[in-house]
């Protein structure tokens, strides 16, 4: 039930949601947003031109930062904590105080970026660059972007009285890309009180897709699949290549890699894929992909309409796990008969399944007993077992999520349909998710299709999308904990 009294919304906060939908279609937008739009790009240029990356940068720079401003907005000592494993990775966590109604939402983003070369980089990466209607700079879609609009969503809402139904709690945190000490897998583990939420709301991603300038997609990613490389080894006797010998390593190893080839694993549906298929059918799709599409749906699914979808690479991965080889080496000399054989094979894990159960059907699937079949660690270290850990099961999508980002995103990019998603990649969201909090991970800026330049040379966001993200983003967490 929405009643005005239970909304809890300052009166500045319902002025600016209201004349929201104007924004798409060319109005200016409210007054407020001016002042949070110089804000936000202050932060951003400021987060921008500390150095965070692993091997010359500084996160715990950019965390003190931050919390000079939070500070300097108002935000009692008390509800910031500046916190890591070592000096260069502190994490900073803001809590903005809402009425306790319900659990608290955690925010999240990363401070930390990918290395940047000066001479790989047209302008200097450290640098914000405003050139042909673009921001240039390492972490301008990945993701100090998000984590400016962040900030200054909450220091609007601490300057403008707003009082949520529950806390928000932000996470500015280290080394998503890399390094020692993962920020959101600190916190969990060594301070769970302070960021404990009923949910989590991630904005690490550049979810619009945009095609010849025109936003189509996008995508609320609510599951992501779990990465985890597997070797694969044959060994032979050896032997002068003069004389050669059945039992031959490179041979053994070839026939195990083309029956993995034909090998697909089974068809899966979960609460994320489903309403994928669903807004698809509804939205996207047209005639026979749509048919095949809610056939696909029904229980048991339609093989037919599974095989034929299966043509798009998308619709495969994203009902399944996949498993592909990546790497091969083998032999030791041209004239000796190989002592060795092996293989890389990259799989990403359909959530609900272990790192262990995917090493043993890939085992079973070989069906050599002379090919083993071994897992290799993030380190790079092997062993002859996987590990236990776990893609999650995700939850069901929140409709107040779901009816917030609809509802705003319609508006901020006209044209656009929400799409319910999975991530074949990882971001923060699997520690928060292996810890049973489901995350939702939307990133509000529209990128061009096949322009995502996110851990490469010239990373780049259209301005005009910077302030479209900062205007949706506080709206869009104002309307999830008003009621
Ligand atoms: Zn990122």
């Amino acid at each position: 039930m929405r009643t005005l009294t239970r909304t809890r919304l300052a009166p500045a906060v319902l002025a600016a949601l209201l004349p929201l939908a104007a924004i798409g279609a060319g109005a200016a937008p409210p007054s407020d947003d001016a002042a949070y739009d110089t804000l936000a790009h202050d932060i951003f240029k400021q987060l921008i031109e500390i150095d965070t990356s692993d091997s010359s940068g500084n996160v715990t720079t950019a965390a003190e930062a931050l919390a000079q401003r939070f500070r300097a907005a108002g935000f009692p000592p008390a509800d910031l904590a500046l916190l890591g494993p070592n000096d260069r990775k502190k994490n900073l966590v803001v809590r903005l105080h809402g009425s306790g109604a319900h659990k608290p939402l955690l925010l999240i983003g990363h401070l930390d970026v990918v290395e940047a070369r000066r001479a790989d980089w047209s302008t200097d990466p450290y640098k914000l660059i405003e050139k042909d209607g673009f921001y240039y700079g390492r972490g301008a879609i990945d993701m100090k972007d998000g984590d400016a609009v962040m900030a200054a969503a909450l220091i609007r809402m601490q300057q403008e009285g707003f009082h949520p139904s529950r806390d928000i709690i932000a996470a500015f945190t280290a080394d998503e890309e890399g390094g020692c000490c993962n920020g959101v897998n600190w916190l969990l583990k060594n301070h769970r009180e302070l960021i404990d939420a009923e949910f989590v709301l991630n904005q690490d991603d550049w979810s619009i897709v945009a095609e010849h300038g025109a936003p189509r997609i996008a995508h609320l990613i609510a599951a992501e699949k779990l990465y985890s490389d597997y070797q694969l080894v044959a060994t032979g006797p050896g032997g002068h290549s003069s004389e050669p010998r059945k039992d031959n390593a490179i041979y053994e190893l070839a026939r195990a890699l083309m029956r993995l080839e034909r090998f697909q694993f089974p068809f899966e549906l979960n609460s994320v894929n489903r309403g994928y298929f669903e807004s698809m059918a509804r939205e996207v799709a047209r005639g026979q992909e749509a048919d095949d599409m809610r056939a696909i749906l029904k229980d048991p699914p339609d093989a037919q309409a599974i095989a034929r979808l299966s043509h798009d690479p998308y619709n495969v991965w994203i009902t399944r796990t996949t498993c592909v080889a990546t790497r091969l080496a083998g032999g030791h000399a041209n004239n000796a008969l190989p002592l060795r054989a092996e293989a890389v094979v990259n799989c990403r894990i359909f959530p609900g399944h272990s790192k262990e159960e995917i090493r043993q059907t890939l085992s079973k699937t070989l069906n050599d007993p002379r090919i083993a079949v071994r897992y290799i660690a993030d380190d790079g270290s092997v062993s002859d077992r996987a590990t236990e850990e776990r893609a999650m099961t995700p939850a069901p999508l929140r409709p107040e999520v779901v009816k917030a980002m609809t509802t705003l995103a319609e508006a901020t990019w006209p044209g656009v349909k929400v799409i319910p998603s999975m991530d074949p990649a990882a971001s923060d969201a699997k520690y928060t998710m292996a810890a049973g909090i489901p995350t939702y991970t939307f990133g509000g800026v529209a990128v061009e299709s096949g322009d995502v330049r996110a851990h490469g040379r010239d990373e780049r966001l259209a301005v005009a999308e910077f302030y479209r993200w900062n205007h949706f983003y506080y709206r869009y967490v104002a309307e999830v904990t008003a009621h």
